[in-house]
């Protein structure tokens, strides 16, 4: 047996993470103007936003003067012109999600109703910008530019319609009420179109002046659904509708606008062509938010993850003060660590911490992968165009890259000296390969952040609410903790619920090309969990076998009646196997991220005195968040693995029988009706005869002793994770806080 590894040396986490560390896990320490960004959105966030928020300004459902005034702010800070490229007015070339990733976060940190009326801006113009032709863009995405000095034209501020009042779009975007006819079609002349949409829970929609509306065609003339632009100005209704009596989110706008406008076929978005006298739009209304929303969901996850973290201090400054004054003095524990005397309150205060480390961990490694993602995608469409490949035959063209992914995969799979490395060569410089590999990534990762970072994260913000008492439900809550409370289940519900991001999960998990990876990674974690020993990795390495083991089973099992087991329409298994993969890849990355802060942390000078604190502090809130990724793991597959044979028959005999002899003498005396009678069946059990429930003791299930051994692995893996516990709650006792928030409550 090896000889048990040392306990790892206490550094003592000296404040609060920085800049310089939050810049090197979340990798912007070498982008100058990402930092400005982050420190322009902190000034908007802990000043007028939050300021209005203290002032009560979220009691009102109404656009108020107030929270328009943040437009401005917004504006004149440069969180507007961040969304835009250079030549629009912007000031960050390339892609930018993980720009508007981090602006969102520093928002939301203080409140996400005004990250999100700033974000639906962009979600507005997103269509224009995804998928929009060239003339859209210039018309529509430069106008967005705050205006310069001296400028007098309209600032365009948009909002995206696609929710329509019950029972048309919700969760299921193809049930459309919205409509589009020919009004007029004049010979030789450009079509013009009559636009009929209500919608609803309309973000921006008391001031927004273009909206992009998902419609469906209700004319013989015009092909299938489309987006369309709508102006203020169009002939026609443009009714911005009643204020939404939202309990969340009040400093954004939300209202259940009516439009009936007559506009000019060119405002389809992305154009059309007429085929035999139809209409055909380039792209259908579900193309489009398909291409939006796999984006701007990532920075929608990453909102509640800034809440979590941004609990920290203001419940670590009540704990400490709350048994002040009184016959406590100066010096003493009482006085000095209040509650954080009670080792439940720090235990609680870690599990807050480590999740939001790793969803924060886990948002900016999706909006980074859309970075390197978005040039790569733009090479692919113009790829197809230049094959003239549209609809099946650009899959079919692209399901070969999806191959050659597969074979690279193959080829680093095995040892350097195995490989051929001329063929790993040419597949590697092959856009179309790289594509394939990130896309596959991208499709789990997008959904993956938004569903688990808000779903648990918003259950995980009841227990940081629940840490501050009555407090926590007031309005007086340092850190506005109960608004963000309830706000964070908007962010599980905006953007498509949790339900959307599980059947999303559902399908593109089982993709081959994201497996193989995950395959690599399993190998990979079981790597660094020897070069990092107390990270939480060998126990996350064999919770991913785990999972993966588990999905495999479930691909061919059947239930007690011969049933598929995974099939779209059995939520019961495909959604909490998506649950699971969740809670791997927040530790995952959370891992990684405290990895990179080691490796390059002894490069910063600023640095020198706290990295080694900071580091073993992160690896043991590591090493928890992954023991409970594994439980997790652990809980959800065995449910799946056995919850779906049939037990024997449970009468009080043959439930004597599922135990064996050893268990029947402890049992003894303690459950009525165990006593030498049951323990004969059991006897007669392990001497092969029949056994009254047929199946045998402990009701074993033939071909299942994989996932066992697994399983029972997994128990042991979780070895040390409370003594990393402990050291975390320790080290909050002693983190230097400032005296104050840095923002009015
Ligand atoms: C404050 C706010 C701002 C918003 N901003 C905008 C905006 O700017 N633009 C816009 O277009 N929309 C906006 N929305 C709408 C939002 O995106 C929708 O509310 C959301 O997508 C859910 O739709 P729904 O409310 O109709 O829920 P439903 O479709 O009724 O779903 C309700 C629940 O039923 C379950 N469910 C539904 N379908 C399925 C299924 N197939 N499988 C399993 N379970 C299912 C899920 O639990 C789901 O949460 C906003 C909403 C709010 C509250």
């Amino acid at each position: 047996m090896a000889n048990p590894s040392p306990a790892p040396a206490v550094h003592g986490l000296q404040t609060l993470p920085t800049d310089d560390v939050r810049q090197l896990m979340w990798r912007f320490a070498d982008r100058f103007e990402l930092q400005l960004l982050v420190q322009a959105a902190r000034t908007v966030a802990r000043g007028p936003v939050a300021r209005l928020v203290a002032d009560g300004g979220r009691n009102s459902h109404d656009w108020t003067p107030g929270k328009a005034a943040l437009l401005q702010q917004f504006d004149e800070s440069g969180i507007t012109a961040a969304a835009l490229d250079p030549e629009d007015g912007g000031f960050i070339a390339g892609p930018k999600n993980l720009a508007l990733a981090l602006a969102a976060f520093e928002l939301s940190w203080v409140d996400a109703g005004a990250a999100t009326c700033s974000l639906a801006g962009n979600l507005g113009l997103a269509p224009i910008h995804e998928r929009g032709t060239p003339e859209q863009r210039a018309k529509y995405v430069a106008a967005a530019a705050p205006l310069k000095p001296g400028e007098t034209r309209t600032q365009v501020r948009a909002a995206f319609a696609l929710t329509e009042p019950i029972p048309f779009v919700g969760v299921e975007t193809g049930m459309m009420g919205g409509k589009v006819r020919v009004a007029e079609w004049k010979d030789g002349a450009e079509p013009l179109l009559q636009v009929d949409k209500r919608g609803r829970f309309i973000t921006n929609m008391a001031f927004a002046n273009v909206v992009t509306a998902a419609v469906d065609s209700d004319d013989k003339r015009i092909k299938g659904s489309c987006m369309i632009i709508l102006e203020e100005g169009d002939p026609g209704i443009w009714d911005r509708g009643t204020a939404t009596k939202k309990l969340v989110h009040q400093l954004s706008s939300t209202n259940d606008p009516v439009f009936n406008l007559t506009v000019p076929a060119h405002r389809i978005v992305g154009g059309y062509t007429v085929k035999d006298g139809v209409i055909v739009p380039n792209y259908s209304h579900s193309d489009i938010i398909e291409a939006v929303f796999r984006r701007t969901r990532v920075t929608v996850g990453l909102m509640t993850a800034a809440k979590l973290l941004s609990a920290v201090e203001p419940v670590i400054l009540y704990q400490r003060r709350r048994f002040r004054g009184g016959e406590g003095a100066p010096g003493t524990p009482r006085y000095e660590l209040g509650l954080q005397q009670k080792e439940d309150v720090l235990h609680r205060l870690v599990d807050i911490w480590a999740t939001g480390e790793a969803s924060a961990s886990l948002g900016f490694e999706a909006a980074r992968l859309f970075d390197v993602l978005d040039p790569l995608e733009k090479q692919k469409d113009a790829w197809l165009a230049e094959k003239k490949l549209a609809g099946r035959a650009a899959l079919k063209e692209l399901a070969t890259k999806q191959k050659d992914a597969l074979e690279l995969l193959q080829i680093t799979g095995k040892p350097v000296g195995a490989r051929d490395l001329k063929r790993q060569e040419n597949l590697e410089s092959d856009p179309m390969v790289q594509f394939a590999l990130l896309d596959s990534l991208a499709n789990v990762l997008c959904p993956a952040c938004k569903l688990w970072n808000t779903g648990y994260g918003a259950n995980m913000m009841r227990e940081a609410v629940s840490l501050m008492g009555g407090y926590g439900v007031t309005e007086d809550c340092p850190g506005f903790l109960g608004q963000k409370w309830m706000d964070a289940q908007l962010e599980a519900t905006y953007e498509g619920p949790e339900a959307v991001q599980r059947l999303q999960l559902s399908v593109t998990m089982t993709n081959e090309v994201f497996l193989a990876q995950f395959k690599q990674w399993i190998a990979e974690m079981k790597r660094l969990a020897s070069e990092r020993p107390g990270t939480g990795a060998c126990t996350l390495g064999t919770a991913m076998q785990l999972w993966l083991w588990t999905l495999q089973h479930v691909q061919t099992a059947t239930d007690a009646d011969g049933a598929k087991l995974y099939h779209k329409t059995r939520q019961g298994v495909t959604f909490p196997l998506a649950d699971a993969l969740c809670w791997l890849l927040a530790a995952r990355q959370f891992i990684f991220d405290v990895a990179e802060l080691e490796t390059k942390g002894a490069a910063n000078a600023a640095l020198a005195d706290g990295l080694p604190g900071f580091v073993s502090f992160f690896n043991d809130l590591c090493h928890v968040q992954s023991a409970r990724a594994a439980g997790e793991v652990s809980r959800i597959t065995a449910e799946l693995v056995f919850g779906y044979n049939r037990h024997p028959a449970w009468d009080e005999t043959s439930c004597h029988a599922c135990y064996c002899a050893e268990e029947l003498e402890s049992l003894e005396g303690m459950i009525p009706g165990i006593d030498g009678s049951a323990r004969a069946y059991a006897d007669v059990t392990e001497t092969g005869e029949d056994h009254p429930c047929k199946a045998g003791p402990c009701v074993k299930f033939t071909g299942l002793e994989g996932y066992t051994r697994l399983r029972s692995k997994l128990d042991g893996c979780l070895t040390g994770c409370r003594l990393a516990k402990d050291r975390a709650a320790e080290a909050l006792t002693g983190v230097m806080t400032r005296e104050a928030l840095d923002y009015p409550v």
